[in-house]
C-alpha cells in the first residue's frame, strides 16, 4: 500500500507539471505496482507508451528517485483492460480509479459535481468492476468525513460552524465562509458537510465544486448556448452549494456575476452554502465588493495553523487510517519537526511509511529523526528583525525605512506597532534591543505597541487578519 501512496505522490506531482495533456494521456495507462523498485505501467496502446515514455517518465521517475533514492526503472506491458486507468478520459465511465489517484487530481481531472439523488448505474464495460469496488462519490474523497477530522483549537470555530452547515445542530449561519491558509483542512471540511447532510437527507441536491470547475462550467455553458441548464443547476435544483477555493473567481468578472445571482437566489430560499477560501473576504482581491459584502452575511470561521496536541492527535488519526505503526515517540517527534501545515505532516508520514516498507526497516526514532534530516528544511523562525520588518513593508505597501522613520502618521505607525509586535513574538529580543532597532525608540515604547497589538489581536478582526497574513508569510514558531 505504501509503494501505492509513493506512487499517487508522483503523479500528483507529475499532474501539477502538465495538467493539460495529462488527463488525455493518462486515461490510457495503468499503475500495477512497484516490486523491488520496478514500476509496472500497462498502455492501451504503443503510441500511448512511447508518448508517455518520452513525456512524463522523467518527471515521474526523478520525482520518485528524489524522494526514495532509488533508480527507478519501468515495466511496460501493452493492451488488455485498462481496469483502473491513472486518469478518468473524458469518455470514461464515472468511476474512479480508487486508491491510485489521490482525490486532490481525480477532483481536478474529472470530479465535478457531486448530486445526492441520482445514484447511476455504471455503464457498460465498467459494470463489473464499479461493483466490486467501494462506491466513490463523484468528486468527494471518501476519507474527507467529520469522523476523520481532527478538532482542536485551531479549527474549532470552522468545525462546528460545518456541522451546523450540515445540518447537525448548532446555531446555522449562511453561508459559511472557510479561510485559512493552505493545506490546513478547508477542502476536509466542506467535503465533510457534504457527507454528513447526504447522511442526514438522502434526498437532498448537494454540489460540491471547486470555484476552478464553477469557472470552466459557467465559460462551457456561454460558449455552448447551455445557460439555462448551467442555471437550473446551481439555482434551482440545489439544497446545499460547496464552493472550494472562490479566491479563484479573482478577475473573472462574469462568473463573479453568475457566482453572485446563483448565490441570492439560494440565500433567498435559506438554502444553505458553504463556501472556502485561502484569504479572509476583505482580502480577496480583485473580487466584487458586492460579493465580498454577501460573504461576511453569515459565519467566517478561519482555520490557523494546528498547535502541537492537535498536530500529534492528527498523526494518531492519519496512521491508524493508513493503517501505518508508530511509536510515540516517532509522533511528537514528527509533531514537533513539522509546523508548516497538515498536508506537509500527512506527506511527511507516508513518505516515512513507503520507505521502512521499502528498506524493511521499522519506522523508530533513528529512522524518523534521519529522514527528516534530508527532505525538511531547517526550520524558518531564524528571521532576523530586519527580515520581519522587511515583510510588514511589504504587507502594508511602505518603503523599508519608514518604521525606523519618526514619521507617526496612523498607518505607518500602525504597521511599526505591528513588526514590534512580531519580533517580540518570534525574537528572543529585549524591549530595548527592539528600541534601538526601530529607529532608536525608547523601549517604553516598544512595550505599550506590544500591549496594544496584543489587545487589538482578541478586539479586531482586520487587525487579526493582517497578523494572521503576516504570520503565513513568516512560517509558524510554535
Ligand atoms: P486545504 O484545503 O485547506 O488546503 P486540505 O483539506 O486539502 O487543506 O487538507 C490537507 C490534508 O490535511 C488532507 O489530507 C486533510 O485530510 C488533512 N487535514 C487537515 N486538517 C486536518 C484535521 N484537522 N484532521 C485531520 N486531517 C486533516
Ligand atoms: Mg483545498
Amino acid at each position: 500500500m505504501q509503494h501505492e501512496m509513493l506512487w499517487n505522490e508522483a503523479v500528483v506531482f507529475t499532474h501539477a507539471k502538465s495538467p493539460a495533456s495529462f488527463e488525455q494521456w493518462f486515461s490510457g495507462v495503468q499503475f500495477d505496482g512497484i516490486t523491488d523498485g520496478i514500476i509496472s505501467l500497462r498502455a492501451r496502446d504503443e503510441f500511448v507508451r512511447d508518448w508517455v515514455e518520452r513525456h512524463f517518465l522523467p518527471t515521474l521517475t526523478d520525482y520518485l528517485r528524489s524522494q526514495t533514492g532509488w533508480s527507478v526503472q519501468v515495466a511496460w506491458s501493452v493492451g488488455g483492460d485498462l481496469e483502473r486507468p491513472v486518469a478518468c478520459g473524458i469518455s470514461e465511465p464515472p468511476v474512479r480509479p480508487r486508491a491510485l489517484v489521490p482525490s486532490s487530481v481525480t477532483n481536478r481531472l474529472a470530479g465535478r459535481i457531486y448530486e445526492e439523488s441520482a445514484t447511476k448505474a455504471p455503464t457498460s464495460a465498467s459494470a463489473g468492476a464499479a461493483s466490486a469496488r467501494p462506491k466513490r462519490l463523484d468528486g468527494l474523497n471518501p476519507k474527507y468525513t467529520f469522523a476523520n477530522f481532527v478538532v482542536g483549537p485551531s479549527n474549532q470555530l470552522a468545525h462546528a460552524a460545518a456541522i451546523a452547515a450540515a445540518g447537525g445542530g448548532g446555531p446555522r449561519y449562511n453561508p459559511v465562509f472557510v479561510c485559512g491558509g493552505t493545506g490546513l483542512g478547508k477542502t476536509h471540511l466542506v467535503q465533510a458537510v457534504a457527507h454528513r447532510f447526504r447522511s442526514e437527507r438522502p434526498s437532498a441536491r448537494i454540489l460540491y465544486v471547486s470555484a476552478e470547475q464553477f469557472v470552466n462550467e459557467f465559460v462551457q455553458s456561454l460558449q455552448e448556448g447551455r445557460m439555462s441548464e448551467f442555471r437550473n443547476r446551481y439555482r434551482g435544483r440545489c439544497d446545499l452549494l460547496l464552493v472550494d477555493d472562490i479566491q479563484f473567481l479573482a478577475s473573472k468578472t462574469q462568473t463573479q456575476e453568475e457566482f453572485f445571482h446563483a448565490f441570492n437566489v439560494l440565500h433567498h430560499a435559506d438554502k444553505q452554502i458553504v463556501v472556502t477560501s485561502d484569504k479572509y473576504p476583505q482580502q480577496l482581491e480583485r473580487m466584487e465588493e458586492r460579493l465580498v459584502s454577501r460573504f461576511k452575511w453569515g459565519l467566517i470561521a478561519d482555520i490557523q495553523g494546528p498547535e502541537l496536541e492537535t498536530r500529534v492527535a492528527i498523526l494518531r488519526k492519519k496512521a491508524e487510517l493508513e493503517q501505518i505503526e508508530l511509536e510515540s515517540d516517532v509522533i511528537l517527534f514528527l509533531a514537533q519537526s513539522i509546523r508548516s501545515n497538515v498536508r506537509e505532516l500527512e506527506g511527511t508520514l507516508i513518505r516515512l511509511a513507503a520507505k521502512s516498507s521499502l528498506l524493511g526497516r521499522s519506522i523508530d526514532l533513528e529512522f524518523a529523526r534521519q529522514e527528516l534530516a534530508v527532505t525538511v528544511n531547517p526550520r524558518p523562525n531564524e528571521a532576523s528583525v530586519d527580515d520581519i520588518q522587511r515583510v510588514v513593508c511589504h504587507h502594508f505597501k511602505l518603503r523599508s525605512n519608514d518604521l525606523l522613520s519618526k514619521d507617526r502618521h496612523k498607518s505607518v505607525a500602525f504597521a511599526r506597532h505591528v513588526a514590534m509586535y512580531l519580533c517580540k513574538q518570534r525574537l528572543k529580543c529585549s524591549f530595548p534591543e527592539l528600541g534601538r532597532a526601530f529607529g532608536n525608540r525608547d523601549h517604553t515604547t516598544v512595550m505599550s505597541a506590544v500591549r496594544k497589538v496584543c489587545n487589538l489581536r482578541t478586539s479586531d478582526p482586520e487587525v487579526r487578519a493582517h497578523l494572521d497574513a503576516l504570520e503565513r508569510k513568516l512560517g509558524t514558531t510554535d
